[in-house]
């Protein structure tokens, strides 16, 4: 399989190297060249399978060239294995028809380990087959920072840096990062805000002579083999609701499109979805795009749903180039006009056409805590504050009652207590037993200046598990 840059420029690559890539060199992202089309059959024929063996035929076509069956296969029942229900990502029914897709199973409670479990792995394999070593260097504002460490900690040739606002993110959150312990594991609180965190990484990107030869590699939510290994959870879901034989809708709470787009990918990989929703919070850049054709950045409003609160939403390019025929010069101008503080519209029959399968909502905080009451008060379900608006959104947006709707249910509540505490039900989300003791258990992080020398010089002074570069 090769992969191409949404902006036309940069090189080809496979899927090795665009995994040890992250942005193209042209600032585009890397979409594969021809998606994997599976017949109805095909797919039917996968009902019933164990989460890995689906994982298997979902994504092989994505790695061939790269990586061996038996090599994969075995990557894949590791990563999922790591998962607290055995059914990986079980399916709870809410109400006729409307089920939410349980993602929280896994060691941080999050969506994200579905992917970044398999994306530790996967680099791990091809770095030890590459005899290399890499530097991670990330910045976090909460679930990305404890989902890499965790994919990471058992790698032998990564070193991960993961900065986070000192002071700034919640205890539970903090809690999930520092106490995974590790020669390889490096949590930095930095004496400034998340902003000044992620400069910091795009400046180390920019400029890698600290490293002395290393290789820095991104696993923010451009990432492809994060979006890949989000593909397999549409597919799973729809196989247990009586896809493909009928088509199955979703909501998906959603802020840098990384999670839909897989969505997306499933449907034209031949799983038919007759709806994708767009869920967000106040930070509705999304939803007025949908629901107006335009794309204009605005300040960034602080939530109860704060894995959401992006100005920008970095893979919705991967969709522009599509809705543009994979036109790369037009996506690079497009990003361009953006780049210069403008927002764009796209052509109308372009937003029509999006507009055949995507709806969206934005939803306050104050809708979230009462959806958070309302579900818990019809079927005693504690939802997170980001799964609450994906149902809010589900039950706004729905075209067809007939048709199943699935919510994607993006995290565990007991990661954002403030809100649910705020929805009023009078009963605070437990600790599952695997994280029951995280308030007792040791912490390790560094407090360094907000200063991006004291940063570099950090790094390169333990980017060798703890030893110098
Ligand atoms: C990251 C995250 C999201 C948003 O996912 P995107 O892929 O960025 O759209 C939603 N909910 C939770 C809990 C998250 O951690």
């Amino acid at each position: 399989m090769r992969y191409i840059s949404t902006r036309g420029q940069a090189p080809a690559l496979n899927f090795e190297d665009v995994v040890l890539a992250g942005l193209a060199s042209d600032g585009g992202l890397y979409v594969p060249e021809n998606l994997p089309r599976f017949t109805q059959e095909e797919i039917a024929s996968w009902a019933g399978l164990p989460y890995h063996e689906l994982a298997f035929r979902v994504m092989r076509p994505f790695v061939a060239g790269s990586i061996p069956d038996a090599d994969f296969k075995k990557i894949l029942e590791e990563t999922y294995a790591v998962f607290a229900h055995s059914a990986v990502a079980p399916l709870r029914q809410l109400n006729g028809n409307e089920w939410v897709l349980e993602l929280f199973h896994g060691p941080t409670l999050a969506f994200k380990d579905f992917a970044l479990q398999l994306l530790g792995r996967l680099l791990d394999y091809l770095l030890a087959r590459r005899n290399e070593r890499v530097v991670i260097l990330g910045a976090t504002s909460g679930d990305t920072g404890s989902a890499a460490i965790e994919g990471c900690k058992a790698c032998d040739n990564v070193d991960i840096f993961i900065m986070h606002p000192h002071n700034r993110v919640s205890e539970v959150q903090r809690r999930q990062m520092t106490t995974i312990l590790g020669d390889n594991i490096h949590n930095l609180a930095i004496e400034g805000n998340f902003d000044d965190c992620q400069e910091m990484v795009k400046a180390s990107f920019a400029d890698q002579g600290f490293l002395k030869g290393t290789r820095l590699v991104a696993v923010n939510s451009i990432n492809w083999a994060r979006i890949m290994a989000q593909i397999v959870y549409y597919f799973h879901a729809a196989l247990q609701l009586g896809g493909p034989a009928r088509s199955i809708a979703f909501s998906v709470p959603t802020g840098n499109f990384g999670d839909i787009f897989a969505g997306y990918l499933a449907r034209n990989m031949g799983l038919p979805i007759s709806q994708l929703i767009v869920a967000t919070n106040r930070n509705d850049i999304l939803h007025r795009f949908m629901s107006g054709n335009q794309y204009v950045k605005d300040t960034l409003h602080p939530t109860l749903s704060p894995s959401m609160d992006i100005m920008v939403s970095s893979n919705f390019e991967r969709l522009l180039f599509d809705l543009h025929g994979r036109n790369g010069a037009a996506i690079a101008q497009l990003m361009e006009t953006f780049k210069q503080g403008g927002g764009f519209s796209v052509e109308q029959d372009r937003w029509t056409e999006a507009r055949k399968l995507f709806d969206s909502l934005a939803v306050s905080d104050e809708e979230t805590c009462q959806t958070i009451a309302q579900v818990y008060a019809e079927c005693g379900e504690l939802l997170d504050p980001h799964t609450a608006i994906g149902v809010k959104a589900a039950r706004e947006c729905r075209r067809n009652l007939a048709t199943p709707m699935v919510i994607l249910g993006t995290a565990h509540p007991v990661k954002f207590p403030e809100a649910v505490e705020q929805a009023g039900i009078g009963k605070a989300p437990e600790l599952p037993p695997h994280l029951a003791d995280l308030f007792q258990r040791p912490e390790r992080f560094s407090v360094l200046a907000n200063d991006l020398q004291a940063v570099q010089g950090f790094v390169a002074a333990h980017g060798n598990r703890g030893k110098p570069l």
